[in-house]
C-alpha cells in the first residue's frame, strides 16, 4: 500500500502533460451516478490547475440521452474497429464543455435507444469494450499521444488491458502509463469474456489472478494497470481484505505497492449554500443563524410539525442494501419514543420502499419517505435538516456526507471507506465534524443517533460541529493536485 507518492526527480516531467480520460458517463453531458460526478469534475479541475499545463481529453460514449446542438459538435475522426464478426465503422465527434475537449464515440454497439447501463450484461459488455478500444484508436487519428491513460471502473478497463497486451488498437501508445480508478470494486464485468475474445483480447493465465477472474475485464485491468487508485485512502486498504475484496484480496495484496487512494471532491460552486437558488435562506459559516429558515421551510413542505427545536434527521440515498437503509429503519424503531422527525429521499429497491412505507404508517407525522430523484429537494434537505444518516455497509468514497457538511448538516455515518476519511468524530467536539459508528448494526446506529440527539441539545457545541464541517476543504482542486502528483510519479518511473 502506497501512502505517499514522491515524484522521482531524476526525470524531467514534460511541461505539458497529456492525459486521456475514459469514462462511461460524465456530468453535465450524461450523469447516472457518482462516476458521472467524478468524470465531470476531475478532468475539469486538472485542466484548470495552475502551475503545470494538463492537456486532458475526456472520451465518453455518445449515449442517446446526450443532447447537444449540431453547431456544438464536429466530426473529429472516422475509425474502423476490427471484430471477429466484421469491421465496425465508428464516428467520433468533438465538443467542448467548461473549456475541456470532449470526444463522443458513436457506432452500432452504442445504440441511441439504449440506456447508459442496461439490464443486458452482454450488450453492456459489447458497448463498453468496443468504446474502450475505439478511444485508444482515436489517439492516433487525432495525433494525441497521452503520457497517461486514466480509465474508470470495469467499463473502460479494456483500454488498460489492450495497452498492456499490445492489442492493435493501442499500437500508437507505446510509452503511455495507465491508471485504473476503482469507484466500486464488486462490479467486475462478469460476463465480458466472449466479448473480449470477439475483439481479439484473450484471457490471461497469470498465476496471481484467481482462475475464475482470468476472463473478467475489471480483474484484467487491475492486473495490468501501472497504478490502481481507489476513491478514498481507507477504501484502498479495505479492498485488500476478505470483507471488501470481492474475492480478489490476495491478488490485490500482491499488487499493494501499486495501489493508493485519493479522495473524490465535490464541486464547491455547485454546492454552495451562499449561492443556492433552491433554498429558502442563503447562509454561510458566518451567518449560520439564517439556516434555521431552511429547517422551518422544509418542515412545512413535508407537513411535519413546524418546530425548529425538534431534531430533523435526513437520508438522501439510493435505496440499496449497500447504503444500510435497513439499518436506518431499525435504528429509528429503537428510538421510537424519542423526539425526532426524519425524512428519506431515495429511489431503488422496491422491498426497501415497502419497508419505508410501513415505517411511515407506524410513525405518521414524524417519518416521511419520498421515492423520487429530486435534486432540488435534496438541496432543501441538506440546507434544512440537522443530521444526515449514512449507515453504508461499504462506501468507496461517498459524496452526500461532504455535501451535507458543506451545508451545515451533521453526518452520522458508518466508519468505513471515504466516510471514515472525511468525517471526524472528536469526543471533545473541538475538531469534530460528525458522528461515526463502527459495527454496521441498527443498534450501533441507534446509539450514535442518540449521542447526536444529546449533543444537539447544546446549541453552542452543535454549532461548533456545523462550522467545522462547513470549513472543510472538499474541493476538486485539492484532489486534482494529488492526481497530478501521481501522474508525474508514474511518468518518471515509466521512463527510468
Ligand atoms: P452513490 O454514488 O453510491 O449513489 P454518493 O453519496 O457518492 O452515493 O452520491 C450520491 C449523490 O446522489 C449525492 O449527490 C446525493 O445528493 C444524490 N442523490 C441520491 N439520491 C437522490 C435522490 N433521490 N434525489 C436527489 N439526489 C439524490
Amino acid at each position: 500500500m502506497v501512502d505517499h507518492w514522491t515524484p522521482i526527480l531524476t526525470m524531467t516531467i514534460p511541461s505539458t502533460l497529456r492525459v486521456l480520460f475514459l469514462a462511461s458517463e460524465a456530468d453535465p453531458l450524461v450523469k447516472v451516478g457518482g462516476l458521472g460526478d467524478v468524470a465531470g469534475s476531475l478532468p475539469k479541475a486538472l485542466h484548470n490547475l495552475s502551475g503545470r499545463r494538463v492537456d486532458i481529453r475526456l472520451v465518453i460514449p455518445f449515449h442517446g440521452s446526450i443532447r447537444l446542438k449540431k453547431e456544438d459538435l464536429h466530426l473529429a475522426a472516422e475509425l474502423v474497429l476490427p471484430h471477429r464478426d466484421g469491421q465496425i465503422l465508428t464516428k467520433v465527434y468533438e465538443t467542448t464543455t467548461n473549456g475541456l475537449r470532449v470526444y463522443l464515440i458513436s457506432g452500432p454497439p452504442i445504440p441511441m435507444e439504449s440506456p447508459v447501463y442496461s439490464n443486458d450484461q452482454q450488450k453492456d459488455a459489447f458497448k463498453y469494450i468496443y468504446f474502450s478500444l475505439a478511444a485508444l484508436q482515436l489517439t492516433e487519428k487525432i495525433g494525441f499521444c497521452p503520457h497517461i491513460l486514466h480509465a474508470n471502473d470495469w467499463h473502460t478497463s479494456a483500454a488498460v488491458y489492450a495497452m498492456a497486451t499490445h492489442h492493435s488498437s493501442a499500437s500508437y501508445l507505446k510509452s503511455t502509463a495507465s491508471i485504473l480508478q476503482v469507484h466500486n470494486l464488486p462490479y467486475l464485468g462478469e460476463t465480458t469474456s466472449p466479448v473480449l475474445e470477439g475483439f481479439g483480447l484473450p484471457p490471461s493465465d497469470h498465476f496471481r489472478l484467481p482462475v475464475w477472474a482470468q476472463n473478467m475485464i475489471l480483474p484484467l485491468g487491475l492486473l495490468t494497470a501501472d497504478h490502481i487508485v481507489t476513491v478514498s485512502p481507507t477504501y484502498a486498504k479495505e479492498i485488500l481484505t476478505s470483507e471488501f475484496g470481492s474475492g480478489l484480496q490476495d491478488f490485490l495484496r500482491a499488487r499493494a505497492n501499486s495501489i493508493s487512494g485519493i479522495l473524490n471532491g465535490i464541486d464547491t460552486e455547485y454546492w454552495n449554500p451562499m449561492n443556492d437558488q433552491h433554498i429558502a435562506a442563503k447562509f454561510s459559516c458566518e451567518i449560520i443563524q439564517n439556516r434555521v429558515e431552511n429547517k422551518r421551510s422544509l418542515q412545512e413542505e413535508i407537513n411535519f410539525r413546524t418546530n425548529v427545536e425538534i431534531p430533523l434527521i435526513a437520508m438522501i440515498s439510493r435505496l440499496d442494501y449497500q447504503k444500510g437503509v435497513d439499518l436506518a429503519i431499525s435504528a429509528l424503531r429503537i428510538l421510537s419514543d424519542k423526539p425526532w422527525q426524519a425524512i428519506i429521499l431515495g429511489t431503488g429497491s422496491p422491498e426497501l420502499e415497502k419497508a419505508l412505507s410501513q415505517l411511515e404508517r407506524e410513525f405518521q407525522n414524524k417519518f416521511h419517505p419520498i421515492f423520487r430523484f429530486d435534486p432540488a429537494l435534496s438541496r432543501k434537505i441538506y440546507a434544512g435538516a440537522d443530521m444526515l444518516l449514512m449507515p453504508s455497509r461499504y462506501e468507496p468514497c461517498g459524496l452526500a456526507q461532504m455535501i451535507a457538511m458543506r451545508y451545515g448538516c451533521v453526518p452520522i455515518a458508518h466508519s468505513t471507506g471515504g466516510l471514515k476519511d472525511t468525517i471526524r468524530d472528536d469526543p471533545t467536539f473541538q475538531d469534530g465534524t460528525g458522528f461515526l459508528f463502527h459495527e454496521p448494526t441498527g443498534g450501533a446506529l441507534a446509539s450514535t443517533i442518540q449521542r447526536a440527539l444529546d449533543v444537539h441539545k447544546q446549541p453552542n457545541i452543535w454549532q461548533q460541529l456545523q462550522s467545522n464541517g462547513m470549513r472543510m476543504d472538499f474541493s476538486w482542486e485539492r484532489s486534482a493536485r494529488k492526481y497530478l502528483r501521481l501522474y508525474e510519479t508514474l511518468i518518471a518511473s515509466k521512463d527510468l
